[in-house]
């Protein structure tokens, strides 16, 4: 008993100790030698900027000031310069909405009277432009599937339409949802971008749609009409623009499956049979010979807060750039738990994050510079929809079609070093092979993404970048811990996502175990130096959602 358990525990450490890359494989002896994550730097960044002191890092806050100043220190101490043109800051500056004073959602012109819905229970709604009051006026209803233009597809749900005016009633998620498969032209099951409600809000306002309604449903949504209830009432936030919005719909918003199906047989059409028509290729749009009205306000608040920005220069191609990306906000002062604690500290999420940053910029500066120039980027209001990543994006310090790809951290467990390697998104690009070429000097195995249909790869802050067609990795530990297998390593994810994820709980324990951490920062040094080591540009693959953005980008470049 006592023997076997001590042969175990010395293959786990040898397992581990190779996993970190401790050890290096004959193979490694012709590369630059490969220095090891610091572990003491990695614990101690986390503890720091989870600490009471430090208040859950609200942007904005008087803590943000303190937050931002530690990042700096770690990032000096690593080496690098400032990365905004001689300042270590990005301004972001926000606008927050919050809309009220809702008049009914009234639709008129159908058979019987006109219909009358309530806000809340009914629809909700917003407007993504800032003016003080939104005023839709007898809009004509135009149902147009899943409100999906997609031309590497041969897609459009707007084939021949002119939206000025209109409104358009949208499907959530996209054809493919209710398959068991990752298979057809959506991915099967899988999310893509065309299934994500932000992108039918997006695709709207390139049409030039006056306004956007999402139909709810719960299987396809992945969430039920109190979440959308919720996420709609109150604050909404958004990364502010010269133009204030002005290219944006007047007003977005959902409405339940209920209100669609008596607004559909106002219109004397059938919802269901329009809905499978909707999942055929070569759809088209559909009238609905009704006019839709509805007003509201509301309340406009601007503020200022800041990415960090770090730079190691490279030493052959400075002017290529590799990206390492991960958010320092959380939620700041929160709702006390039981205990009494209303301090959101965000230890996993993100405080890991930023500590992964400041041990890969430190492992670089032993290392050396790289070909390319390494930028590190820890970027604020990520909790308040990816906000700090879009504004970098929308303003890149450094232009995207010289930025190569990137690496995104975002909560990582404290647990120890796995087997395995989780990939959010799929195969999107040939960052794969660089993935696959690491995995094997890591002795670690890909495991396939659990719930691709949620859509994970976009909802953190790499997808600001991928959406301008900058390939980035969202990659990380998987579950299957050397220490437990599976079994401990599932249980840890569901403690961490039922019990802290954005919870008071969220808090450092010196009883933490770093090494599994520092086995993923190893894996994030390899990944982004075989970038910044490199000379090739990886692509999305033909008929990826991001491929012909990112053609344009490069070629615009040239
Ligand atoms: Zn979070």
């Amino acid at each position: 008993m006592t023997h076997s358990r001590a042969r175990q525990s010395l293959a786990a450490f040898l397992g581990s100790i190779a996993a970190i890359g401790l050890v290096s494989s004959a193979s490694l002896a012709a590369a630059p030698a490969i220095p090891a994550p610091n572990q003491a730097l990695l614990r101690e960044v986390t503890r720091t900027l989870s600490s009471d002191a430090y208040e859950g890092r609200g942007p904005g806050s008087a803590v943000e000031q303190k937050t931002l100043d530690t990042i700096i220190a770690r990032f000096k101490a690593a080496g690098l310069k400032p990365g905004n043109n001689g300042r270590w800051l990005q301004d972001v500056p926000t606008v927050t909405l919050a809309a009220h004073n809702f008049t009914p959602l009234t639709i008129s012109g159908g058979s019987g009277a006109p219909l009358s819905f309530a806000h809340g229970t009914d629809f909700v709604a917003g407007s993504y432009r800032v003016v003080p009051h939104t005023e839709i006026k007898d809009s004509d209803l135009v149902f147009v599937g899943y409100g999906i233009n997609a031309p590497e597809l041969g897609w459009n749900d707007y084939a021949g339409l002119d939206m000025k005016g209109k409104t358009a009633v949208i499907l959530v998620n996209d054809p493919d949802y209710a398959q068991e498969s990752e298979d057809g032209l959506f991915k099967g099951r899988r999310m893509t971008y065309y299934g994500r409600w932000t992108y039918k809000f997006e695709e709207a306002a390139r049409q030039g749609a006056t306004a956007a309604i999402i139909v709810h449903d719960t299987f396809p949504a992945a969430y039920g009409w109190n979440v959308v209830e919720s996420s709609w009432s109150g604050e909404q936030h958004f990364v502010a623009t010269p133009n204030d919005g002005a290219d944006q719909t007047v007003a977005n918003g959902w409405v339940q499956k209920g209100v669609a199906e008596q607004i559909f047989k106002a219109a004397g059409q059938d919802f269901a049979a329009l809905v499978k028509a909707a999942g055929q290729k070569g759809f088209k749009p559909v009238p609905l010979g009704l006019k839709a009205s509805v007003g509201f306000d509301s309340s406009i608040a601007r503020a200022t807060s800041h990415n960090v920005i770090g730079i190691q220069p490279g030493k052959v191609a400075p002017n290529e750039y590799v990206l390492y990306t991960g958010h320092w906000d959380h939620l700041g002062h929160c709702k006390p738990d039981a205990k009494g604690d209303g301090i959101c500290n965000g230890a996993v999420d993100n405080a890991t994050g930023v500590a992964v940053l400041a041990a890969l910029a430190d492992m670089n500066r032993r290392a050396g510079p790289a070909r390319r120039s390494q930028v590190f980027l820890a970027v604020t209001l990520e909790e308040s929809g990816l906000l700090g990543s879009e504004y970098y994006a929308r303003n890149p310090v450094f232009p995207l079609n010289k930025t190569v790809g990137g690496v995104n951290m975002d909560a990582l467990a404290p647990v120890g070093p796995a087997r395995d390697v989780e990939v959010t998104g799929g195969d999107k690009s040939e960052l794969t092979a660089i993935l696959h070429r690491v995995e094997k000097q890591l002795g670690l195995y890909e495991s396939p993404e659990d719930h691709s249909e949620r859509g994970h790869y976009y909802r953190s802050d790499h997808f600001s970048l991928a959406k301008r067609g900058v390939p980035m990795f969202a990659v990380g530990r998987g579950t299957d811990l050397v220490k437990g297998g599976k079994a401990a390593g599932q249980a840890a994810s569901e403690d961490y996502t039922e019990h802290r994820y954005h919870q008071p709980s969220d808090e450092y324990s010196a009883s933490w175990d770093f090494s599994g951490i520092a086995q993923e920062t190893g894996l994030y040094y390899r990944l982004g130096r075989a970038l910044s080591d490199g000379k090739a540009w990886p692509n999305w693959h033909a008929g990826d959602e991001f491929r012909a953005i990112r053609d344009k980008s490069l070629s615009a470049g040239k």
